[in-house]
């Protein structure tokens, strides 16, 4: 168990003038308040509030940060309150004790809904004080290096959230030796398998890789030395579950993962690790497209450093890291490395900068309701693969990796992202889809009278152009059904000699909205713009019923449940409409769509939705106010139909060999008409029964390949 001593010494180190009282005063109410408490491992309680503060200390926090370690579990186990801590210790301590509690009790459990409600609250936490943040890491670090105590359930749920939550914000801040550490024992605890493998492979050959690590160590060292650079040499293997992770994804052997084993330089000054790297270039050619500059170009979470990758001595790919010792200093504390803590003063605004992903996610949290919106964003910012690129003036934005124009004009404002038409990048025009590489200057064309389209949503990379985009789309789509809802019903109502406008501010017209368990009239509207309510059912609240329809009405409801079967028993035809599950649906006949066309649904007042295909001319002239966003359904064994024309030479057995091509693809021939020119050319007219584009291509190549055709192709294009 460490000391409090040990602690104290380590802060004198990194600080001097370190106020150290205020650690002293903490251990002791610690001790008194924790005093007779037991950890699972049989240590004395006091054992993990020490832990902890030796972490911070280890990632040269401040005094402040130590004492709120030594006190961050007694709010939650122990009779001390919130009032007392503030009492003693002050406001400052007092607000990241509570900021932890909070956190602690977080359930990231099965449910999206309450993972992404905890994650908003641990983001809101950050937010507020980094701190808080910094500590529930030391916190969980030292509770998976005692993980073994707990029961085998209790560990790969703890492990897991381990890996799928704190891990990746270590390395979002920049603590890599908290975030390797953290991956690794979880893996140890979720694939145990796996892990004991990779171990026993690292250990294998134990010896002869030692002696490769002193020997490459020695000579970086040696040329170093005789080019007057003093230096520090460091080999280590990298974590397990990164060497896990690229078999995986690369789907390798392990025996051929060559970089396991990583080395640092560590200098003194810039220029200094600029010379080494051309030292070890010298020595060993380097793999261009592994060559980083993290000096010039720092990380976001302030990380620097030179990456290269070389082909080592042995013909091997070897990873070397270059860095002054500062640099070193900061990759252990991370973000926390940076910023000096005033009494009562918040981060310097370099430093808030830093921490514009964690504002950004609060922002928008609002503009997402469902969790899996959520956590698919959060993940995309938790993420640290990055991009840095320029605008024309010269200002580097962040962007994560595959970010497009449309998330850099997003960025730099919500008008210019959606007005953007195109972009140039480094003067070259590229769609809009292409993506950003390290180094470009970005250059965003608009338009004025320029609107987004639904599709960036399928490229889009950033959180704020994505919810941007679905903003925009949800107001339109609001304002479309409200213009088709308000004709409907105006319509409706003058079937029945009813001025449906000035009914809208009566008090039946209230009486109605909330009959329909709507909040106001335009929400009424809307929903039967969309399909939902029909306008039948609107001006019903306001006819008295006659006595006719009043004995209609048990065979209306006989039909209604004879059309609901129908429907159930053949919901949509393999289409989704968004918002409805239960409507009719018709295919164009002009243009017979099948799965795998892009699509467009127009609503055709009586019957439902009637899909095209999206370049359909038929559907081209309808008004924009009755389209509707409609999808195929991933599975559907219907088959469509779909005419195709086949042009070719007439001879003996052609149809023969059309047809059996066609079975032998698994299509249906509904019907065929052939008509012979007179110059003894053919053209066959076949209605087939596919199942998607996929299909239809297979049948339509398999086609072309018979003898004697000239041409096969799709009709109604
Ligand atoms: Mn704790």
């Amino acid at each position: 168990m460490i000391r409090i001593t040990d602690i104290l010494d380590r802060v004198a180190e990194n600080n001097p003038e370190a106020d150290l009282d205020i650690i002293d005063r903490a251990y002791i109410f610690s001790a008194r308040v924790h005093d007779g408490q037991i950890r699972l491992s049989g240590e004395p309680y006091l054992s993990h509030p020490l832990e902890v503060a030796g972490i911070l200390a280890e990632m040269n926090l401040d005094p402040v940060s130590i004492a709120s370690g030594l006190l961050h579990d007694v709010v939650e186990d122990t009779h001390a309150t919130p009032e007392e801590i503030e009492q003693t210790f002050g406001r400052e301590v007092m607000r990241i004790v509570a900021g932890v509690t909070k956190i602690s009790k977080l359930s990231f459990g099965s449910s999206l809904a309450r993972q992404a409600e905890s994650l908003r609250k641990m983001l809101l936490a950050m937010a507020d004080d980094i701190r808080v943040i910094l500590i529930k890491l030391a916190d969980r670090l030292h509770n998976m290096r005692t993980l073994s105590f707990h029961k085998e359930g209790k560990r790969r749920v703890i492990a897991r959230e381990t890996l799928d939550i704190y891990a990746p914000i270590a390395a979002r801040l920049g603590i890599y030796w908290i975030k390797n550490e953290l991956e690794n024992t979880s893996f140890m605890y979720l694939m145990p398998e796996e892990y004991t493998r990779i171990k026993t492979n690292v250990s294998k050959d134990l010896e002869e890789r030692e002696q490769y690590i002193e020997d490459v160590k020695g000579y970086l060292r040696g040329t170093m030395e005789t080019h007057k650079l003093e230096c520090q040499v460091l080999g280590r293997y990298k974590n397990f579950y990164s060497i896990y992770q690229k078999m995986i994804s690369q789907e390798l052997a392990f025996e051929d993962v060559y970089d396991i084993i990583a080395f640092r330089i560590i200098l003194e000054s810039i220029p200094q690790c600029y010379e080494a790297l051309g030292i070890v270039h010298s020595l060993w050619k380097p793999i261009d497209i592994k060559f980083k500059d993290y000096i010039a170009r720092p990380k976001p979470n302030m990380y620097q450093s030179l990456h290269t990758t070389v082909i080592g001595p042995r013909g091997e790919r070897v990873e070397i890291q270059i860095r002054t010792l500062e640099m070193d200093r900061v990759a252990k504390s991370g973000i926390a490395a940076h910023w000096r803590y005033k009494e009562g003063a918040s981060m310097d605004e370099s430093i808030g900068r830093r921490f514009a992903w964690i504002q950004n996610l609060v922002e928008n949290q609002e503009n997402f309701r469902n969790p899996d919106e959520f956590l698919e964003n959060v993940r995309i910012d938790l993420y640290p693969d990055e991009v840095y690129v320029f605008t024309p003036q010269g200002d580097v934005k962040t962007m994560p990796k595959g970010a497009t124009p449309v998330d850099f004009a997003y960025m730099i404002h919500t008008e210019v992202g959606n007005q953007c038409t195109g972009a140039k990048v480094n003067g070259r025009i590229v769609s809009l889809n292409h993506e950003l590489e390290t180094g470009d200057t970005v250059d965003i064309i608009t338009s004025k009278s320029h609107r987004p389209s639904k599709d960036w949503l399928k490229f889009v990379k950033t959180v704020k152009a994505r919810s941007r985009i679905r903003q925009w789309i949800k107001v339109q789509e609001k304002s479309r059904s409200l213009s088709l809802g308000r004709e409907m019903c105006e319509k409706a109502f003058r079937k029945h000699r009813l001025n449906f406008n000035t009914l809208m501010k009566s008090d039946q017209m209230d009486a109605a909205v909330a009959h329909f368990g709507f909040k106001t009239v335009d929400d009424l509207i809307a929903s039967v713009g969309y399909g939902k309510t029909t306008p039948l059912q609107v001006v019903r609240r306001f006819v008295p019923k006659t006595a006719e329809e009043a004995e209609d009405k048990p065979r209306e409801t006989i039909f209604d449940r004879l059309i609901g079967r129908v429907k159930k028993r053949k919901p949509s035809a393999g289409v989704l409409v968004k918002g409805l599950d239960d409507i009719l649906i018709r295919f164009g006949k002009c243009c017979q769509p099948v799965p795998g066309d892009p699509i467009v649904g127009y609503i055709t007042r009586g019957y439902g939705v009637t899909v095209h295909r999206a370049n359909c001319v038929n559907a081209l002239k309808m008004s924009p106010e009755r389209q509707i966003e409609v999808a195929w359904a991933e599975e559907t064994s219907e088959t469509y139909p779909v005419k195709i024309l086949i042009v070719s030479y007439d001879r003996v057995g052609l149809l023969a060999d059309i047809a059996t091509s066609i079975s032998k693809n698994e299509a249906n021939i509904l019907s065929l008409n052939t008509h012979t020119k007179p110059n003894k050319s053919v053209e066959s007219y076949l209605t087939l029964a596919v199942a998607g584009t996929g299909h239809l291509d297979r049948v339509v190549s398999s086609l072309r390949k018979i003898s004697m055709v000239q041409e096969v192709r799709r009709l109604n294009t």
